[in-house]
């Protein structure tokens, strides 16, 4: 069979770009290195019915009407709104920071003009420098010393194995600072879990007559015999241009699945350990999900510089080096025969939302 297009990942942004082309009228070919579909947002539901985030938890945001139309075209969403508690001090804290943070770590119920005040107070008896250069000074310039270091600075330092001082200051865009009592994780306008579990999503994308997916199959082993019209790319950028420029980091994470005879573990689906313990985090997935089990499965996640690559690492060196990868990449987009798409392709800390913006705005552009 002749394809015209060949997709080399079976991820969210390798199935999205899939689905776009075989509905544009493309013979797609997927390719995927691992044995199944869905990348790192793959899930299953164990023998206890709890459906387990293969990868570590995903929950999906978005203020990106097209991208959550997009998602909702292949499952529903189950009505879930993300909230996080930071265990600091030996207690359990709503996070990221709101004025209830602030009620519970001091002690003091303020207004939401107390709040505003309270944390310009802060602000004001720390240090940090400008223009903001880094991490900790971005996070510092927001919340002060005090809140940086309960919840971010140690948080950081397992995370990525570094000093917050090295990484990108945008990291910190990540995380809100609210003066309200909105003790939500994410504030954006649509959220949720995939009701057909995000492996079921992603499958019900691939399912079109013009795509075919071949998994355990190594695209750079093969690609020397394949000559299609045209190639998407949504792997680790440095290993297509085979490391000419040198290697780039990804941080990856082990992770340890318990499943305990108890009903319910902890008080949110997911609870960070920003100064005690290795890990950092533990999600409950049934609290993802709502599904109903004697049982509890947890996800405890232990970061480490070797494994799967989860993330990219946002500090100088690594962007240097994606500047000049990602220029490569637009030679060959340029010349019409290759996009490069995704976290891994793009380098960048992209949310499951922005790959599928990313990888409509690029295929629609093409097509
Ligand atoms: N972060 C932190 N403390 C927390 C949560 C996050 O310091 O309790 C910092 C940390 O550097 C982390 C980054 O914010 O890597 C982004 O956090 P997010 O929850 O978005 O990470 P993800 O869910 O992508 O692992």
């Amino acid at each position: 069979m002749e394809y015209n297009y060949v997709v080399v990942g079976a991820g969210m942004a390798g199935a999205t770009a899939a689905r776009a082309l075989a509905e544009a009228g493309k013979k797609v070919l997927v390719i995927e290195k691992n044995d199944h579909i869905a990348g790192h947002c793959h899930d299953y539901k164990n023998t206890d019915g709890i459906t387990v985030h293969t990868y570590g938890p995903h929950i999906f945001h978005t203020n990106d009407k097209d991208a959550w139309e997009w998602a909702n075209r292949f499952t529903n969403f189950i009505y879930y709104q993300h909230r996080v508690l930071s265990y600091a001090h030996g207690r359990y804290i709503p996070f990221p920071i709101n004025r209830d943070t602030i009620a519970e770590l001091f002690g003091t119920e303020l207004s939401i003009n107390e709040v505003q005040q309270f944390l310009q107070d802060e602000i004001e008896h720390s240090s940090f420098e400008l223009p903001l250069a880094n991490f900790r000074d971005a996070v510092v310039s927001q919340v002060g010393e005090t809140l940086y270091q309960t919840f971010f600075e140690n948080y950081t330092r397992k995370q990525w194995g570094r000093d917050p001082e090295e990484l990108s200051a945008d990291l910190a865009k990540r995380i809100p600072v609210r003066n309200n009592r909105d003790d939500r994780y994410f504030s954006d306008v649509y959220q949720g879990i995939p009701a057909a579990g995000y492996t079921g999503m992603i499958s019900n994308m691939l399912d079109h007559p013009e795509i075919t997916v071949q998994l355990q199959s190594d695209y750079l082993k093969v690609r020397s015999t394949m000559s299609p019209e045209m190639t998407v790319y949504t792997g680790e950028i440095d290993r297509f241009f085979d490391y000419c420029f040198g290697k780039l980091e990804y941080r990856s994470l082990r992770l340890e699945f318990r499943t305990y005879e108890q009903k319910q573990y902890q008080r949110a689906a997911v609870v960070n350990y920003p100064n005690d313990y290795d890990w950092t985090r533990i999600t409950e997935f049934k609290q993802l999900s709502g599904e109903i089990s004697d049982r509890t499965t947890l996800c405890f996640e232990y970061p480490s510089a070797e494994g799967e690559p989860y993330y990219i690492v946002p500090d100088d060196r690594n962007s240097a080096m994606r500047d000049e990868y990602m220029e490569k990449a637009a030679e060959l987009e340029a010349a019409g025969t290759h996009l490069f798409i995704g976290r891994l392709a793009e380098y960048t800390y992209y949310n499951m939302d922005q790959v599928i913006t990313a990888t409509l705005q690029k295929i629609n552009k093409l097509l």
